[in-house]
């Protein structure tokens, strides 16, 4: 990554696409959209990180609804922790989150996870998520399907830590708004956001580029009209 300053404006260059949003203006946007939405639902998963962990592998590719419910059946019926979901029949796993889709393969990758959680850190991800934040993230992404996303979600939302998680929402309108790499990967725009934005401000960030995305900037015609950022947006009006 590479900063240059020309005539007052920071073109920040990021594998060698460059951005026009300075930070200030990367600032405005965050202004605006605090000012404009209601900071989503959350999940709840008690703040545990174990159980983030648990309700971040179940949410992906499913709605929240459906991540609620299954989350929900499962902490009905059992004590969600690795000394208990890793020693139950997988099929009672897949039973209680079934609702969410992709059962059988959430089950395995829980268990999984909640058996390496148990022999390898004595069933307590606390000692991972007090590692300096990028060891912290190597470690929790050791674990079979647990990727970046994943690994962002539980630092930031179960250790507080600066993290950015990138899902689908936040990759299509950070790249919209110029705020990260058109063609950038996960790494591109974790890093481009984390680059634009004060640390205190990433879970506000990660939440409104969430709201923004369900509710304005939608995948297929996305609602420039009448969108709050429109003025500040270099796809204003450019995008079907
Ligand atoms: S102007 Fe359009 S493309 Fe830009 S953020 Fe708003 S809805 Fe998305």
């Amino acid at each position: 990554m590479v900063f240059i300053a020309r005539q007052s404006i920071l073109w920040v260059f990021f594998g060698g696409v460059r951005h026009t949003l300075t930070q200030t203006s990367a600032q405005t946007v965050l202004s605006a959209l605090k000012d404009t939405l209601a900071l989503p639902k959350l999940v709840k998963a008690g703040g545990d990180p174990y159980q983030t962990l648990v309700v971040t592998i179940i949410s992906q590719n499913t709605a929240d609804t459906n991540t609620s419910r299954a989350f929900e059946n499962l902490s009905k019926r059992f004590e969600v922790t690795p000394q208990v979901l890793a020693n139950m029949e997988t099929a009672e796993i897949e039973e209680c989150i079934r609702v969410a889709g992709l059962f059988q393969a959430k089950a395995k990758t829980i268990q999984t996870a909640s058996k390496i959680i148990l022999e390898k850190f004595g069933g307590n991800l606390n000692p991972i998520l007090a590692l300096p934040i990028e060891e912290a993230r190597r470690t929790l992404m050791e674990m079979p399907g647990v990727g970046p996303k994943t690994a962002d979600v539980v630092l930031l939302f179960s250790a507080h830590k600066p993290a950015v998680p990138v899902d689908t929402h936040v990759n299509r309108v950070s790249k919209r708004l110029g705020l990260a790499p058109m063609d950038g990967g996960y790494e591109d725009v974790r890093q481009s956001l984390m680059s634009l934005f004060e640390p205190k401000d990433y879970l506000s960030v990660h939440l409104l580029l969430i709201a923004h995305g369900r509710k304005t900037c939608k995948a297929h015609n996305p609602h420039c009209h009448n969108c709050a950022i429109n003025a500040y947006c270099p796809s204003n009006g450019r995008v079907t």
